[in-house]
C-alpha cells in the first residue's frame, strides 16, 4: 500500500517525476496516488521526498 500524507507533502514534484504512472499533484498542488503499482519505484520515490510524506509497505 503507497500513500502520500497530505499534511506533510508541499507539492515539490519530485515523486511525479520519478515515478509518473504512480503518483500525481491534484488540484491542491499536492501529490496523490493514481494507482497501487510500482512499489519498488514508489520506495524510491519515499527516499527522495523532502519532507518523509510518502509511506509504502508491502
Ligand atoms: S516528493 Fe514528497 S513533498 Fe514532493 S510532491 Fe511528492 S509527496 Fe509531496
Amino acid at each position: 500500500m503507497i500513500k502520500v500524507d497530505q499534511k506533510k507533502c508541499v507539492g515539490c514534484g519530485r515523486c511525479t517525476e520519478i515515478c509518473p504512472g504512480t503518483f500525481k499533484l491534484n488540484a491542491s498542488g499536492k501529490s496523490e496516488v493514481v494507482e497501487q503499482k510500482n512499489t519498488d519505484c514508489a520506495m524510491k520515490a519515499a527516499d527522495n521526498c523532502p519532507v518523509e510524506a510518502i509511506h509504502v509497505d508491502e
